[in-house]
């Protein structure tokens, strides 16, 4: 269906009703969580909304440990199946064997190529036969994310809905979100990490320092972001 949004819920509106519009609205959608703060809320959402909803997550094979240990957590509060969509194994080795399994710390343009063939390919399959797919995507996570709007045409990805019920929200909101509600979330946040994602590209953040500031903090002057939502000009 059209990926147009009802007037009252064009405006941000209420993230519940945001969710629970797109998951009215389209035959097949899917929340692609990474697991972050942002997945919890979501999936905690939608599960009240729907449950049995579907949740799909990419398993890059560098993940830490404690992402996995959040899958389970969650199959087991939410009765969802997960489904972990893992990068191309041909693509992979080809990957590592011209430019090693460290390949993300010898230029940026490696680092893009190995989000690329971990994260951005194998969303980009997973999602064929979807017609929605839903992000925790916030406006304040950084400037390349400042844009957002709560649901948008994805060009991308064939033209699905792509919805981000939390676009207005701020990290405070989503905290206190999960507080309130008791909703699991990932154990790194107790060790000083504020954005998680692979294991050798992630690192705990200082008081002050931006939210992304621990993804790929060897960069220097380039974007933190991994090519799903945003990509390099
Ligand atoms: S975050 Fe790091 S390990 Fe993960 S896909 Fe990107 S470059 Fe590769």
């Amino acid at each position: 269906m059209s990926a147009l949004l009802p007037t009252p819920l064009a405006l941000d509106a209420d993230a519940e009703a945001v969710l629970g519009w797109a998951l009215e609205s389209f035959r097949r959608v899917v929340i692609v969580a990474s697991f972050q703060a942002e997945s919890s809320v979501l999936i905690d959402m939608a599960a009240r909304i729907r449950p049995g909803v579907e949740v799909l997550t990419l398993d890059t094979g560098r993940l830490p440990q404690e992402t996995h240990d959040m899958i389970d957590r969650v199959r087991a509060r939410y009765g969802v199946q997960v489904q972990v969509v893992a990068p191309d194994p041909d693509e992979v080795r080809e990957m590592v064997t011209a430019n090693g399994t460290n390949l993300f710390h010898s230029s940026p343009e490696l680092r893009r190529l190995c989000c690329s063939v971990r994260k951005s390919r194998p969303l980009a399959r997973a999602l064929r036969g979807y017609d929605a797919w839903v992000t925790g995507l916030r406006r304040s996570q950084m400037a390349t994310r400042a844009a957002t709007t709560v649901v948008a045409t994805d060009d991308e990805h064939g033209g699905i809905a792509k919805v981000a019920p939390l676009a207005a929200w701020s990290s405070d909101q989503v905290w206190a979100y999960i507080h309130e509600h008791e909703v699991p979330y990932h154990a790194l946040y107790e060790r000083g990490y504020t954005s998680i994602g692979c294991a050798p590209c992630t690192r705990a953040t200082e008081p002050g320092e931006d939210e992304r500031a621990g993804r790929w903090w060897w960069e220097q002057g380039e974007v933190k972001e991994c090519g799903i939502h945003w990509r390099k000009p």
